[in-house]
């Protein structure tokens, strides 16, 4: 059986296959709206079936609804259960205004060490990269003791509904697995001058709460005739901009910030002052801590009234919540009295967009990203942060069904991540990123599942 260091020999000479790859992926517009018919991630699948079915990898395309195909390829092991799962999406956002792009958001176009495209670092990188290792492992007739998933799934920017979500209520079974590796986290980041890994173990909660704000209706005219609801609604947005959340440091971030040259115990008391002192250098990182210390309660639509010469009786206020892992629904009704008290005709309503959720920061999945990112990128001494995530990616759908996620795409450190451009204009992947993502991701079902 050839060494990993061999293995990572291939990927290097496997440079110009690893760019077709990820070129003839961003070349399929599979750009997901949001509203059907959308997404057409099925192209994105069969390429990507076709592909591993030269190395006789048999996958199969399970559609949620017609185009919309979820990928699943699996290698087995001796003991017929998977060890680890690949994960990535297919779709992609849409291109906002293609004339501010520096090249066509579909042509994959090579600049810089770069290749521009949508969806070229979120997430085909990912998804080449994982591909590539797939076929790098088998060339090498490497006999697994657990088997590998690779899963792609669909419509992971609009919330998962015809993807991951679809997948884990309907195919869990084929999502089985101790350990994943998914977007959403391994950014290298440079601080206090060590080279530190960001490992993505959780994401911030997103719920939509519905204040219905209730007054009386009268002719406007005789406005004392009726009970105005935008008075009431005046007192609730006042009550709410005032709102001052608990400080909490207990996520795992907190206890790493010696990392970032920052000296004091992090506590729920100085954590203020502690964002305050690193906004000067650092306002990403101050606003990350800002984000991972506290459930944000903000208001974002508004609705309302019937008629302008009719005092309304009816406001739907909108407001975007997001919780911290362990701050569950009690929590956030009792926030929302707290700050609503007093105030008469309001009622609430909650809906969860995305539940809260994390993988704990050490496990065997953990040691085993650090170890292989140290060999394949060839760096000693790096630093490991956990971070929580404010958005949210498909691990949501995993962690629960029992599997330790992280987010790790393994960017390689000379790649600025701030080029990435993730849905933004100019969207581009660093080369040397997809080829260190491809050992990495190649390294990990080689020291985890590979019979030894
Ligand atoms: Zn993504």
């Amino acid at each position: 059986m050839p060494t990993l260091e061999e293995l990572f020999s291939q990927v290097d000479a496997a440079q110009d296959d690893i760019i077709a790859l990820e070129q003839a992926l961003v070349k399929i517009p599979s750009v997901n709206t949001g509203f059907m018919p959308t997404g057409d991630e099925t192209p994105v699948c069969e390429y990507a079936r076709d592909w591993l079915g030269q190395d006789g990898i048999t996958s199969e395309i399970l559609e949620s609804a017609p185009n919309r195909g979820n990928l699943i390829g699996r290698i087995e092991g001796r003991s017929g259960k998977a060890g680890l799962m690949f994960m990535s999406h297919t779709d992609v956002v849409p291109v906002e205004d293609d004339a501010k792009w520096r090249f066509d958001p579909f042509s994959a176009t090579i600049a810089d060490g770069r290749i521009f495209g949508r969806g070229a670092s979120d997430c085909k990188g990912l998804l080449t990269a994982q591909l590539m290792a797939v076929r790098i492992l088998l060339r090498n007739g490497i006999e697994l003791e657990d088997g590998l998933i690779l899963a792609a799934g669909a419509d992971e920017e609009h919330g998962g509904r015809y993807g991951f979500g679809w997948l884990a209520d309907n195919y869990p079974e084929k999502l089985a697995a101790p350990y994943a590796v998914n977007e959403g986290g391994g950014t290298p980041i440079q601080a206090a001058g060590a080279l530190t890994y960001v490992l993505g173990v959780g994401e911030k909660g997103r719920l939509q709460v519905e204040i219905d704000v209730k007054g009386v209706s009268s002719h406007a005219s005789v406005p004392w005739q009726g009970t105005n609801a935008l008075y009431r609604l005046n007192r609730a947005l006042s009550a709410i901009e005032d709102y001052d959340p608990d400080r909490d440091t207990s996520t795992g971030l907190f206890d790493h910030l010696s990392t970032f040259a920052v000296e004091h115990k992090a506590s729920p008391e100085n954590v203020d002052d502690i964002i305050a002192e690193i906004e000067p250098d650092n306002p990403r990182f101050a606003s990350m801590l800002r984000a991972l210390s506290r459930m944000t309660l903000t208001p974002t639509m508004i609705r309302g009234g019937v008629k302008s010469n009719s005092v309304p009786e009816a406001i739907r206020l909108t407001c975007d919540v997001r919780t911290l892992p362990h701050q569950d629904e009690q929590y956030v009704r009792d926030q929302l009295d707290e700050v609503l008290s007093g105030i008469p005709g309001v009622s609430y309503e909650i809906d969860y967009m995305a539940r809260p959720n994390s993988s704990p920061f050490e496990s065997d999945l953990a040691t085993h990203i650090r170890s292989v990112t140290e060999r394949a990128i060839g760096r000693g001494n790096i630093q490991w942060v956990p971070a929580i995530s404010n958005g949210f990616t498909d691990s949501r759908f995993t962690r629960p069904l029992g599997t330790v996620t992280y987010g790790f795409s393994g960017s390689h450190p000379d790649d600025d991540p701030m080029l990435n451009f993730t849905h933004g204009t100019n969207e581009s992947v660093g080369i040397k990123s997809l080829v260190s993502g491809t050992k990495i991701m190649l390294g990990l079902a080689y020291d985890m599942l590979a019979v030894k």
